[in-house]
C-alpha cells in the first residue's frame, strides 16, 4: 500500500501524529496507513546476537519484560520516564526514531546500545545504523515509501549504562538535556539529546574519556564543544544544557571507574 501512495503517513500510536490534530485542519486531508493490523510488526525476539523489536513494539512492552530490563537496563529507565503511563502504552520506539525530535527519550538510549533501523519496501530491505540515520534537523535516511520494520539491538557486554534525564518535572515532561552512556569492551558510547539538532554521539568526549584526559567538568565541557551545540530555547538555555550535560557525564564517567554494572549478554 505504501509503494502504491508514499505520501500516505504510517499511524502507529498516534501520540506525536495525532497532538495538533485539533488545530492542524490540513492534516485532516492527508491519507494514514494504520500499522496496528500488521500483527508482526508487534513481536519481540531474541536472536543469537540481537535484541529485535518489531516496529509497533511500546515502551509499555519493553516495561513489562524482564529479560529486556536484564540485558538492556537503559531501554527500561527510558521507557519509565517517556510521558505518563498512557503515552508509555501507545507510544512506539519507532515512532520516536521516525518523528526524530531532539529530545526524544528512546533514541538515545538505542543509539548508546548500537541499534540498528530496519526498514522495508516493496523493493527490499535496508539496514542503517540508528548513529548514522539522521542528516540534519528531522532530515533522515529513509525514504517515503520505507517501513521501519524492526529495530536490531546488538547483544554486546557492557560494563556501565546509564541514562540521565533532566527536566522540570518527573513525568509528562520533555527534555531539558539528556544523555545515555555505555562502556564495554568497544569503548564508550555517548550520546546527547536535547543539545543539537538531532540526537548525536559525542566522538571527542568518547576518545577522552577512553584516555582517562577527561578529569574534571570543565574540560568536558570543552571536550563537548566538539561534539554539539546547544541553543536558548522556551525550556532551557544553551549555558545550562552545556553545564548540566559536562556534569552528567562526569559523574557516569566517575561511578563507571568505581561501581561499574555489568551485564554480559
Ligand atoms: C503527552 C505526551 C508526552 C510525551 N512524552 C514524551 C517523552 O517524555 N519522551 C519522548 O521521547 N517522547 C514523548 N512524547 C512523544 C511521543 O509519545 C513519542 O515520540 C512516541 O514514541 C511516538 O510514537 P508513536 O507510535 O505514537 O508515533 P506516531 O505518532 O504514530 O508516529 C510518529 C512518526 O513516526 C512515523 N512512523 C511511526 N511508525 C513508523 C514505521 N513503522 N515506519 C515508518 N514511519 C513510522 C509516523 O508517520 C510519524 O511521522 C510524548 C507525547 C505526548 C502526547
Amino acid at each position: 500500500m505504501l509503494s502504491a501512495e508514499p505520501a500516505a503517513i504510517p499511524l502507529a500510536g498516534g501520540t506525536d501524529i495525532m497532538v495538533n490534530w485539533p488545530q492542524r485542519l490540513s492534516a485532516h486531508a492527508a491519507t494514514y496507513l494504520d500499522l496496528s493490523g500488521v500483527g508482526d510488526l508487534r513481536s519481540i525476539r531474541w536472536t543469537d546476537d540481537a535484541l529485535v523489536l518489531g516496529a509497533m513494539t511500546t515502551y509499555w512492552d519493553v516495561i513489562e519484560d524482564a529479560q529486556i530490563a536484564a540485558a538492556f537496563p537503559m531501554l527500561l529507565d527510558a521507557a519509565r520516564q517517556v510521558g505518563a503511563v498512557q503515552i508509555q502504552s501507545r507510544g512506539t520506539w519507532a515512532g520516536n526514531i521516525i518523528n526524530a525530535s531532539p529530545a526524544a527519550d528512546g533514541v538515545p538510549v538505542l543509539m548508546a546500545y548500537h541499534a540498528v533501523v530496519v526498514l522495508e519496501s516493496a523493493d527490499g530491505r535496508d539496514e542503517v545504523p540508528l548513529a548514522e540515520f539522521y542528516l540534519g534537523y528531522k532530515e533522515l535516511r529513509r525514504r517515503p515509501d520505507q517501513l521501519v520494520t524492526e529495530i536490531r539491538i546488538p547483544r554486546r557486554s557492557y560494563r556501565f549504562h546509564r541514562f540521565e534525564k533532566v527536566g522540570p518535572r518527573r513525568a509528562q515532561a520533555i527534555t531539558k538535556v539528556g544523555v545515555a552512556l555505555t562502556e564495554g569492551d568497544e569503548g564508550w558510547c555517548v550520546v546527547a539529546n536535547s543539545v543539537a539538532p538531532t540526537v548525536c554521539r559525542c566522538p571527542t568526549v568518547e576518545r577522552r574519556l577512553a584516555t582517562g584526559e577527561l578529569t574534571g567538568p570543565n574540560e568536558l565541557i570543552e571536550a563537548l564543544r566538539d561534539d554539539v551545540s546547544p541553543i536558548d530555547d522556551i525550556r532551557s538555555t544553551a549555558q545550562y544544557r552545556e553545564a548540566v550535560l559536562a556534569r552528567l557525564i562526569y559523574h557516569a564517567a566517575q561511578d563507571a571507574t568505581s561501581t561499574p554494572n555489568t551485564t554480559r549478554q
